[in-house]
């Protein structure tokens, strides 16, 4: 399971998801990067593994490339660490020294993700030209009291928009970003934007990409840590 969707970030109801996986006889592994442990806690809601992909907002510089399990039960996590060993997906000491680092200002990071990406999301589905806006802080979001009661301390910094237009007029207003720049990742200081449907999500079909809600107007917005004014008066232009 994932906490938070990439990219509409849809909010998962992990215990309900945990406790009918356990009934089954199932493990319990999500994939939490999106929400950062300060977002959400899953071994607490019943999770029997985390995972995190380090190179996001744990280290949160965007320099570093790692990942992170956490085990709710101890025996588990001397079968996949002796696995791990074995295959040497071990990070380098000066990864290993760029995540600790970073992780000494995890909690101040998700704080300002958060509230910026609030202030951004919230702007921007007041937008003539923005169709959707994919934000669990949004009151109409499918998601927002799910996300209120399993993420009390912010949802991380990563929501989606659906610009009103085609393919060429999104490429357009990406291009036209000033402030943001073009990439994939997520979870750095520096506010990102990428399109699924040329990207991430290019391997599916109009027909597979409708049904998870993601259009050629998508546009994923990591949003990093800027002033809030900066970053909308550099969407607001590029609409514009
Ligand atoms: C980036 C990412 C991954 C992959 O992690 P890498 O560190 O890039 O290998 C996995 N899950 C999520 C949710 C991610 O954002």
């Amino acid at each position: 399971l994932e906490t938070l969707s990439n990219p509409t970030a849809q909010v998962t109801d992990l215990p309900a998801f945990f406790a009918a996986g356990r009934t089954a006889g199932l493990t319990g592994v999500v994939d939490n990067t999106f929400a950062s442990p300060i977002g959400c806690r899953p071994i607490s809601l019943g999770a029997d593994v985390v995972v995190h992909s380090s190179t996001k907002f744990l280290s949160g510089h965007g320099d570093v490339l790692g990942g992170i399990a956490s085990f709710a039960d101890a025996a588990l996590h001397r079968r996949v660490w002796s696995h791990s060993l074995e295959t040497g997906t071990i990070a380098d000491p000066f990864a290993a020294w760029l995540t600790l680092r970073g992780l000494a200002t995890l909690g101040l990071r998700m704080r300002r993700h958060h509230e910026n990406a609030d202030g951004l999301a919230t702007f921007l589905s007041g937008h003539p030209r923005i169709a959707k806006v994919h934000w669990p802080g949004l009151p109409d979001h499918p998601g927002h009291e799910l996300a209120r009661r399993l993420l009390p301390h912010g949802y991380g910094g990563v929501f989606a928009i659906d610009v009103d237009g085609g393919r060429k007029e999104t490429i357009e207003f990406t291009r036209r970003l000033r402030v943001a720049d073009r990439a994939v990742s997520l979870g750095g200081f520096k506010t990102l934007v990428q399109q699924p449907s040329a990207t991430s999500h290019r391997s599916m079909d109009a027909e597979g990409l409708r049904a998870i809600g993601i259009t050629e107007g998508t546009v994923r917005v990591a949003v990093g840590l800027e002033h809030l004014d900066d970053l909308t008066a550099d969407f607001a232009q590029a609409l514009d």
